[in-house]
């Protein structure tokens, strides 16, 4: 499954957060198959309004949302880097994430310990990213000269590995993350291979008090103009009002929501960022047994798509009956489209739109 980690300094809600985000999931066991995978992964559904009204529209018994991973990445204290707290460890758990989610605490509470002893979420993002900056330098260089030698005697892939070492290597020793070099399309996929902690895409997570839930915080504002500067994803949420939410029936959560003034809970709007800051896209099947939202990479061709079902249906593809969502919708659904002659024919080239809804032809 696709993994967002969920990394920060210690105390500023992290722990609170993904217990709300596993209550919630735990909450809706009883409609989805629910899995603790391991204690610290947290296999949560993708809220998507979309999905209800198809299911409403195909009168679907069943519906069966997306799925995607958070990983509550415990133990970085400054000096992670060189193996201090839970160093190591921590650095090989962020590695498998395909994504980072820095928790950044911006409510004041004095009764809570802050571990440099003031609120900067700003300051925070620096030491935590400053630790993961080191180790990415660390692991550039102990592969630097290896492939130095072998780029001498001529080896092709060994001299691109090290142009794109360099490319790296320049971004961190100017203090920058390693997202922000300008790589060339086609080295992305060996980019990618250098497996850096700081290349992958981040949101960072404005954890503010009760009060602020709605409206943010001075603190919050920070962390959203610093996501603007950066092209990065912001997300407002006060853990503690989430952890509530989660344990609330419905009924009950609406009227809170209303109380306070949010719209939706903030976890819904976390994970959605999560998920689109992953890349992902949603097209959906639906009949009378189920309706269903499958994951998909932006990008991504309609055999490729077909195979997130089962491999047989991408080896044996012949075409898919493809219907966009708004006209699925607006139509009412199969039956109609067909007739008003917008369920279209696509072959094995056609690369699928978020919201289509699919049906495959194959052979087995
Ligand atoms: P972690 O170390 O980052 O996992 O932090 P925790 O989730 O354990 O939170 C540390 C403390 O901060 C706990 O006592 C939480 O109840 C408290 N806390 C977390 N989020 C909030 C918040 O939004 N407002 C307030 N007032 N306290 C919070």
């Amino acid at each position: 499954g696709f993994k967002c980690g969920i990394v920060g300094l210690p105390n500023v809600g992290k722990s609170t957060l993904f217990n709300a985000l596993t209550q919630t999931a735990a909450a809706q066991a009883a409609n989805y198959p629910f899995c603790t995978i391991e204690p610290n992964v947290g296999d949560v559904a993708v809220p998507e309004p979309r999905l209800a009204k198809i299911a409403a529209i195909a009168e679907s018994k069943e519906i069966i949302p997306a799925r995607m991973n958070f990983v509550d990445i415990a133990g970085l204290v400054a000096g992670a880097s060189k193996g201090e707290g839970l160093g190591n460890q921590f650095l090989a758990n962020i590695r498998e994430t395909d994504a980072i989610a820095y928790v950044l605490r911006c409510f004041e509470d004095d009764d809570i310990t802050h571990v440099d002893g003031r609120i900067d979420p700003l300051a925070d993002l620096e030491t935590v990213e400053t630790e993961l900056m080191l180790a990415d330098m660390e692991s550039l260089e102990k592969r630097r000269s290896n492939l130095e030698k072998k780029a001498r005697t001529g080896d092709k892939d060994a001299k691109a590995a090290l142009k794109l070492v360099d490319i790296a290597l320049e971004q961190l020793q100017a203090g920058k993350p390693a997202r922000f070099a300008t790589i060339d399309k086609e080295d992305e996929k060996e980019w990618r291979k250098l497996q850096l902690l700081t290349s992958k895409p981040v949101l960072f997570i404005a954890n503010v008090d009760e009060e602020s839930a709605a409206e943010g915080n001075e603190y919050s504002q920070r962390v959203i103009d610093r996501a603007k500067q950066e092209d990065a994803e912001a997300v407002v949420i006060s853990a503690k009002i989430e952890s509530e939410l989660a344990l609330l029936e419905d009924d009950e959560r609406a009227e809170y929501l209303e109380t306070i003034g949010l719209e939706e809970p903030g976890l819904d709007r976390l994970i959605q960022t999560g998920y689109s800051l992953l890349g992902l896209q949603t097209y959906f099947t639906a009949g009378p047994k189920e309706a269903r939202a499958w994951t998909f990479h932006k990008g991504w061709t309609a055999p490729k798509c077909a195979g997130v079902i089962h491999g047989d249906f991408e080896k044996g593809f012949i075409r898919a009956e493809t219907i966009a969502y708004d006209d699925y919708v607006s139509l009412g659904g199969e039956a109609a489209a067909r007739e008003a002659g917008k369920l279209r024919q696509e072959g094995k080239e056609y690369v699928v739109k978020d919201g289509d809804v699919l049906h495959f032809k194959f052979n087995v």
